[in-house]
């Protein structure tokens, strides 16, 4: 076994080159079959699918495309002054002139408005029209249907599994793969550990209070990244 198979876990080929032979793939049935990794990989690429099926569906009965439907539910839910383009962008991980095309047509459709931003003319800020809002509201329970399966696993797995993903999107988010998730792991305020023996062993430093693992945010207004 080489040093660089991620069957070892170190992984040091560039997969988005031609380095690599399909038995480095995660989706052949033998690597899988023997890489616990490979297996976690594939199962996410499927459920990868599932979120692009379920948008998709929910897209087209309301005549919108997949990216709109997810500024409306963005502007449902985060405050106002993250309603800007450049901020749906990064989130997005998709470039500027997409999301303003997006918005723009949701502007014609009247479901968005464009302010001025104070602080800066140059920028709009993107609301939310009443029309808006009811559509948003009706969107934003897509995802729903996969939240009562995940609420069938036993409590402790669910937390497992939680944690698991937080610290996924960490180690991705550190190497530049997702470019924001405003969670307790990659935030300057979290103290890993600082109870080590207590029920919420974490700390925030903003909130001055400890945090349990059910505790742990994935989307924090609050947040600041980890120098
Ligand atoms: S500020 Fe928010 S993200 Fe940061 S540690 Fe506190 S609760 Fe977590």
């Amino acid at each position: 076994m080489k040093s660089g198979d991620a069957r070892v876990g170190i992984p040091d080929r560039n997969f988005t080159g031609t380095d690599h032979t399909i038995m480095d793939s995660v989706f052949h049935p033998e690597t899988q079959h023997q890489d616990v990794g490979a297996k976690v990989v594939a199962a996410l690429e499927r459920l990868v699918h599932l979120f692009r099926h379920l948008v998709w569906n929910e897209a087209k009965a309301h005549g919108l495309s997949p990216i709109q439907v997810r500024v409306l539910i963005y502007l449902l839910v985060h405050d106002p002054s993250r309603c800007r383009v450049g901020h749906l962008a990064r989130e997005f991980q998709v470039t500027q002139p997409t999301v303003s095309d997006a918005v723009a047509a949701l502007v014609a459709k009247g479901f968005v408005t464009k302010r001025p931003f104070p602080a800066d003319q140059r920028v709009s800020l993107l609301q939310l029209t009443p029309a808006g809002r009811a559509l948003a509201e009706r969107l934003a329970g897509w995802a729903n249907a996969l939240k009562a399966h995940v609420d069938a696993l036993p409590p402790e797995r669910r937390r497992e599994l939680m944690l698991a993903l937080m610290e996924l999107i960490a180690s991705l988010q550190r190497a530049g793969l997702i470019t924001v998730a405003r969670m307790c792991l990659t935030c300057r305020f979290f103290q890993l550990d600082r109870f080590p023996a207590r029920e919420a062993p974490h700390y925030c430093l903003l909130m001055e209070r400890p945090l349990a693992i059910t505790d742990l945010r994935l989307d924090c207004p609050d947040q600041k990244p980890a120098a």
